[in-house]
């Protein structure tokens, strides 16, 4: 006997089937529609590039779930399970329509391999979704919610693969083919009829339910959480590329126009909940949540863009959900520091720090919901060109007494343009980086200079705080100074400015000089591999290194400053809990250092605490603002007679004998 498949085998009104197939099929079409329309109006607003480099690596983050492994390998268990249960039982449904419409060719021993494969493919499935149920309700993992739809989904696809195996199994006990062990779970569960007949006369009853789980599943699958399966891969093969500038365009009140690839993340998000357990801000218990700013986000952006709620008897609705919408207001959007530690840790690349900035955009755009202290910064930005003081011409008061060539003027040449910033160059205690480094720098024989009183601000804490038009003319105003001057080698104090002058100028200004851009902890170590800058004098000290998160996460830059401190003889370097790229911001970024906000948690007194459990004698930073951060937190959080703050430059030139740059008494 030749083993083959068994079409509607003891079913009757297969018409009745087709008809409601053909309705989950349209909700499907529906569903996928909607989504698209969606994405092109954002592709309109902000084309993605493309590029053939990131489709291997996106097509291992989808098929293998590398970046949900990281988070955990019973995530990463559970979520391979899933997916190639998933997709093996889809593919095979497929195989199975091209057998019964097109080319027969399930026969055979081909057959028989292809009925085992479906069984562990349905096996992997269940056991996918138990482990996921578990993860909810028997073992519950905190960061995972348990909103109706999180049991809802896995409920209702278990009762479609267990529905299958035992209308299988019905089948198997009514016909008893000799080759029913091939079909191995239907095979076994086929013992639970009493009997051929009672299979027979219940078969057509479980099959009619399979059918309905089925079809109302697929009616619903682009309407659910598994969305996330079209928009995730398209998400990972977009990061990493090249951000497209978007235009910005304040709409309707409170959510700026989106782009393709902000859309995408929306519906890419799986609400899993690491960037909630990653986020310093919703960590110190701050009301605020990267989940709930993107899924408020996905919601606002349907509501407005998609067709269905275009229909007439759906505008009422959505006004109704709109306004809701804006009572509730986006003012959370000021908690996150931007400090990207949502991105490290999301496995489909979606988490919002973009949409955070889109968010303030459209704040900063209307005038609305900014803090008060924000909008004085931003009235210095406009009026002074710094965020600190109200005066123009403060920057080159750190220099005083010092013989640096102002690279504004002309007849005045150096190799480096050392771009001090407005932080390092006006709050007094930061000022100490701007004097150690020229000191260091002076000692290793580099030919700099900076640009004196006339320095811009490079456009960072406009671009942070939303203000585009502002970061623009910042951009361009610094653009023209380095092209007039001819100025292409920088070296820049502040991880901000380096990250904004590294991946930002370029994108606004496609001519000009071609830039090379260093943070001073790249320069100094590459200064001491060449051999120009040595240590000679032993430094017995104990000292933990605090990662700024533009230099680390932004940059990954992790091995130049510690690198750095190696070379100093006698310093031992002990590592915080969470160090590198899963540094703890100490909350400095984002804005942050100009205002406070209700429910403001001290985020560098939480980083000092992980620094104190280290023992350190000193706690070592490379960035102005983490500097004035942390050196607050110790005095506030008690920790002046533990150990002191010090930035690297300034424990460079000390190892040095240079300079003693550093707070005495905190040691
Ligand atoms: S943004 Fe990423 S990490 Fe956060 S809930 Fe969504 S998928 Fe998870
Ligand atoms: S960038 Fe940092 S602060 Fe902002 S949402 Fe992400 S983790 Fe939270």
């Amino acid at each position: 006997m030749n083993p083959l498949r068994m079409p509607f085998w003891g079913v009757d009104a297969a018409w009745l089937f087709y008809l409601l197939a053909a309705l989950a099929m349209a909700c499907l079409g529906l569903g996928l529609w909607e989504k698209i329309s969606l994405w092109r109006q954002g592709r309109r607003a902000a084309p993605a590039p493309s590029s053939k480099q990131a489709l291997g690596p996106a097509l291992a983050d989808v098929l293998l779930g590398r970046r949900i492994w990281r988070g955990g390998r019973i995530a990463g268990l559970m979520h391979l399970m899933l997916l190639w249960g998933f997709l093996g039982l889809f593919l095979g449904t497929c195989a199975v329509a091209v057998d019964h419409y097109l080319i027969s060719f399930l026969h055979g021993r081909v057959y028989l391999w292809f009925s085992a494969g479906l069984e562990a493919c349905g096996l992997l499935l269940v056991l996918g979704l138990m482990l996921a149920l578990a993860r909810r309700w028997l073992l519950p993992v905190a960061r995972l919610e348990r909103r109706p739809d999180d049991t809802l989904l896995p409920l209702w696809l278990l009762a479609v693969a267990c529905g299958g195996f035992m209308v299988e199994a019905a089948r198997l006990a009514a016909t008893a083919p000799p080759w029913g062990a091939w079909s191995f779970v239907g095979y076994g569960l086929a013992g639970l009829f009493p009997g051929p007949e009672a299979a027979r006369e219940l078969f057509p009853w479980l099959w009619w339910s399979h059918a309905l789980v089925s079809l109302g599943f697929i009616a619903w699958l682009p309407w659910s959480k598994l969305a996330h399966a079209i928009a995730a891969p398209a998400s990972l093969y977009l990061q990493g590329q090249p951000l497209a500038v978007l235009a910005v365009a304040a709409e309707e009140g409170d959510l700026a126009a989106l782009g393709l690839r902000h859309l995408l993340h929306l519906d890419a998000c799986t609400r899993c909940g690491r960037c909630v357990e990653a986020c310093p801000s919703a960590r110190a218990g701050e009301p605020f949540s990267p989940r709930d700013v993107l899924h408020r986000a996905r919601r606002q952006a349907r509501l407005k863009y998609s067709p269905l709620y275009r229909l007439p008897w759906l505008r009422g609705r959505r006004q109704a959900l709109l306004e809701r919408d804006r009572a509730a207001g986006w003012e959370d959007a000021w908690y996150c520091t931007t400090c990207r530690a949502c991105l490290e840790v999301c496995p489909v690349q979606a988490a919002p720090i973009e949409m955070v900035r889109k968010l303030r955009a459209g704040l900063v755009e209307q005038g609305s919901a900014v803090p008060p202290p924000l909008m004085d910064t931003l009235e210095k930005l406009h009026r002074y060109g710094n965020p600190w003081v109200a005066k123009k011409g403060a920057k080159a008061a750190w220099a005083a007494g010092r013989d640096i060539p102002d690279l504004s003027r002309s007849g005045q040449e150096a190799d480096w343009l050392y771009f001090v910033g407005c932080t390092t160059s006006i709050d007094t205690r930061a000022q100490g980086i701007a004097r150690a480094l020229s000191d260091v720098f002076t000692h290793c024989g580099v030919s700099f200079g900076t640009l004196g009183k006339k320095e811009p601000c490079c456009g960072d804490i406009a671009r942070r705080l939303g203000e585009q038009g502002l970061m623009e003319e910042q951009i361009e105003a610094t653009r023209d100074l380095l092209n007039g001057r001819g100025l292409t080698r920088l070296v820049c104090t502040s991880p901000h400015c380096f990250d904004t002058i590294k991946k930002v100028h370029p994108l606004f200004l496609e001519e000009g000089l071609p830039l090379r851009v260093l943070h001073y902890s790249q320069m100094l170590h590459r200064l001491w591999r060449q051999g120009r800058l040595t240590f000679d004098h032993p430094m017995p000290l104990k000292v933990t290194f605090h990662d700024p998160c533009f230099l680390a996460r932004h940059n990954r830059i992790v091995d130049e400053p510690r690198g750095l401190l190696g070379a100093i003889p006698g310093l031992e370097l002990v590592e915080m809990a969470e160090h590198g790229l899963n540094a703890l911001c100490c909350g400095g970024g984002g804005g942050r250092m100009w205002h406070e906000i209700p429910g403001q948690a001290n985020l560098a007194v939480r980083r000092l605490e992980q620094a104190a459990a280290t023992g350190a004698e000193l706690v070592v930073t490379a960035c102005p603002l983490c500097l004035i951060m942390l050196e607050d937190a110790r005095k506030t959080g008690g920790f002046e007679d533990k150990f002191g703050i010090i930035d690297l430059s300034e424990l460079v030139a000390r190892a040095l004998r240079l300079t003693a740059a550093m707070d005495e008494e905190a040691v």
